[in-house]
């Protein structure tokens, strides 16, 4: 049994992982001898927060508990949470009247927001609350009357649910070429925002586009790519300066697990996008020395350790850690679920 930071006790998620060791032992002219782990990697305190509140919802009103869209982006961590009673759903329709739902880690719109209360939901809302700061400037830029340009990739959960707060005045561009295209109703009223997930270096050439084009271009005050996005992705650049072959440990639809596959890429690896273990393919590693493992924000560190003993079962003695920076941060659990907590201890 392990407890979450807010001391309820949880199935553990990690320790479910597979052990793909034999399948991928073919027979290619191996030369590794180390491995290169990136620091910090994987789960971001917005991911850890958005788990703990399905767990916790578990815990306090029993299964089912329903979870509009993946909670996070991961295939393990969102097979693991049905397997104890979380149902995924799409669309809010879906949600039984007066049932408990849980809004996902990338956030949604105030029109889904409103389904929910007009079905008579119980609503605990586990979006990141450096997606909810997004979500604010949008509507404080709407109430200034601007133009808002969101940077993004469309159809992403965050884009949409970001876009549903002011979605008469805001704009997604998803590149250079839109950004020198995009045309607003007052140049000198505008302001940029970004989804949380993106490179961040793309993201500064679109900025500095949309910056010469609206020399009076607002912005937020702080950075909208969030710290757990940029510290993967300095980390994963540490890691291209020796590792040959970079693998990235996410789903496919992680959008900071592909950004780290493209920094990667960018900083001189080759690099792969891989759900678990079982997906390496030993050809990749031919007369490769150094290997470099790393994990979006939504993968769980027993899929990093699944890859390490998959090498380490090959031979390979070296594993090392390159720290870039210390991550200390925490988010409180969710109002509604805090309150749900105090009053069920009233209770006992
Ligand atoms: Fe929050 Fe960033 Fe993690 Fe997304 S990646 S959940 S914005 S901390």
């Amino acid at each position: 049994m392990i407890l979450t930071r807010w001391g309820q006790s949880v199935s553990i998620i990690a320790g479910e992982g597979l052990l793909a060791r034999e399948r991928a032992i073919k027979r290619v002219d191996m030369k590794l001898k180390k491995l290169l782990l990136a620091k910090p990697r994987g789960f971001c305190a917005g991911v850890d927060r958005a788990i703990d509140v399905v767990h916790m919802a578990l815990e306090l009103f029993q299964a089912p508990i329903y979870v509009r869209r993946e909670i996070v982006h991961n295939k393990h961590v969102i097979e693991s949470l049905a397997a104890k009673g979380a149902v995924f759903v799409d669309q809010i329709d879906q949600v039984p009247e007066g049932a408990v739902v849980i809004f996902s880690a990338h956030g949604v719109s105030p029109e889904v927001r409103a389904r929910a209360q007009a079905k008579d939901l119980r609503v605990i809302d586990a979006t990141c609350p450096l997606v909810t700061k997004v979500h604010m400037e949008a509507v404080r830029f709407a109430r200034e009357r601007r133009s808002i340009i969101l940077v993004g990739h469309a159809g992403h959960d965050e884009i949409v649910g970001t876009m549903g707060e002011a979605p008469e005045c805001t704009q997604l561009v998803s590149s250079v070429e839109e950004a020198e295209k995009v045309q607003v109703a007052d140049p000198e009223r505008v302001a940029v925002t970004t989804q949380t997930t993106l490179g961040v270096d793309d993201t500064r050439e679109i900025i500095e586009v949309l910056r010469r084009r609206f020399p009076k271009l607002v912005s937020p005050a702080s950075d909208d790519i969030c710290y757990a996005t940029q510290n993967r992705q300095s980390a994963v650049k540490l890691l291209a300066k020796e590792a040959e072959v970079i693998l990235v440990l996410g789903s496919d639809n992680s959008s900071n697990s592909r950004r780290l596959r493209e920094v990667a890429e960018m900083s001189g690896a080759r690099a792969y996008l891989i759900e678990d273990a079982w997906k390496i393919d030993p050809g990749w590693f031919e007369k490769v020395q150094c290997v470099g493992i790393t994990a979006g924000a939504s993968a769980p560190e027993h899929l990093v350790q699944d890859v390490v003993a998959y090498f380490k079962g090959l031979g390979v003695e070296q594993v090392e850690e390159i720290e870039s920076v210390e991550e200390r941060v925490t988010f409180n659990p969710p109002p509604e679920l805090a309150r749900a907590m105090t009053n069920r201890q009233t209770v006992e």
